[in-house]
């Protein structure tokens, strides 16, 4: 089926409206749209199912494109395709054809809430999502502390533990009853992007909706991506493009700053250079090419880099509105959002100046 939307159409458009986005603090409804448009819904599904499936490395520089647009949209879009990856890569055929046919045309919406069995609450030993199995169903008691998007949400993807410590992943369907989804929070940034947390009070969901488990570390088993992935550095790469335009825009009328401009150039080509080859597979042994590396070097250019938009763009660039203090209140997220402890240890490094930082 030929896209409504062309990607570059689609681009402008998220482009256009960044700001609006941003200010709003609602969810992206028109953005998805424009998604479903341009056949971008169907990345991650295979054609069976109604998907247009691109390859890892096409994703990730479409990512990039996205996240350098309008990174709310593009940040829920990854959570929204995390789900459908987790579903695809399941063995329940039943679901998959359930599930996916609406997910790829739009008509339907799934996000994660799986950050508890990742990156989230791990100092705590108590399981924040309990599983019961009575029969032919689960129950599922706690609170999943973390999901994006979840008012717009058919499906949950999300997890617990069971008694004997094996996790299950299941596709949670959001109109069970126990199901409460809490207010959202207003956040740094991406508030848009609608993240809350979710109550559960003796949910029961049919043992149909099983994608995985249940198994010891059920988020290490599948595709998907895991925390600290190579989507999430692309993610921080595409703001970092942004803010390079910014300040080429800027160095374009003041020749002082070319050569700082050009340093930044390098480093962004270096990086996405190296994303790239790893998501061709290409990474070998080299350490600057593992995720983790490749992670805390994406963290840290988004760091500088939107930094330094805000230093050249001065006051203006302070005020609310300005897309400096855009990039720069969404350059933190990446401090953040899916950070397992290597990549927390890297930015510590870099901010206390050890390790040749
Ligand atoms: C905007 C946004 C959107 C997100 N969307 C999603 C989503 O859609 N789906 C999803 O699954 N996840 C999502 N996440 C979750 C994300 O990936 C991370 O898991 C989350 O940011 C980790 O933060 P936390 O506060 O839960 O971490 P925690 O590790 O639980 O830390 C919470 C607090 O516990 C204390 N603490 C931390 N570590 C220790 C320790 N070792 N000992 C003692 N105390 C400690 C600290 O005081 C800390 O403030 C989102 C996060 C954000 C910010």
């Amino acid at each position: 089926m030929e896209p409504i939307v062309s990607f570059d159409e689609l681009l402008k458009k998220l482009a256009a409206t960044v700001l609006d986005v941003d200010a709003s603090q609602t969810w992206p409804t028109q953005q998805f749209n424009w998604l479903a448009g341009s056949g971008v819904l169907g990345w991650v599904i295979p054609e069976e199912y109604g998907g247009q499936p691109v390859s890892e490395s096409e994703c990730v520089t479409g990512y990039e494109r996205l996240a350098t647009a309008c990174l709310t949209t593009c940040f829920a879009l990854t959570q929204r395709n995390g789900a459908c990856q987790r579903i695809v890569g399941s063995s329940n055929e039943e679901i998959k054809a359930e599930l996916l046919p609406r997910l790829a045309s739009g008509e339907s919406f799934a996000t994660v809430g799986i950050s508890h069995l990742t990156t989230s609450r791990q100092h705590i030993s108590k399981p924040m999502v309990r599983v019961e199995q009575q029969g032919d169903h689960f129950i599922l008691n706690g609170m999943i502390p973390w999901v994006t998007g979840a008012i717009a949400a058919d499906h949950i993807v999300t997890g617990g533990t069971c008694n004997d410590g094996l996790q299950v992943l299941i596709a949670m369907p959001c109109d069970l009853d126990g199901i409460s989804i809490r207010s959202k929070v207003e956040l740094m940034s991406l508030t848009a992007a609608e993240t809350t947390s979710i109550d559960l009070n003796n949910v029961r969901i049919s043992t149909k909706y099983l994608l995985a488990g249940p198994v010891e570390g059920v988020m290490s088993q599948g595709v998907g991506g895991g925390a600290g992935s190579l989507t999430t550095s692309t993610l921080a790469l595409g703001v970092s493009v942004r803010s390079l335009a910014l300040l080429q825009e800027e160095a374009e009328r003041r020749p002082d700053l070319k050569e700082n401009v050009s340093m930044f150039e390098r480093e962004v080509e270096l990086l996405r250079d190296d994303v790239s080859k790893a998501s061709l597979g290409l990474a070998g042994d080299d350490p600057q090419l593992s995720a983790t590396m490749i992670r805390q070097r994406s963290n840290s250019l988004a760091l500088r880099i939107t930094q330094a938009a805000l230093a050249v763009t001065k006051g203006a660039g302070f005020m609310k509105g300005h897309p400096a203090e855009l990039a720069v209140r969404e350059a933190m997220f990446f401090l953040v959002w899916s950070c397992p402890q290597p990549v927390v240890q890297g930015v510590l490094s870099e901010l206390t100046c050890r390790d040749g930082f």
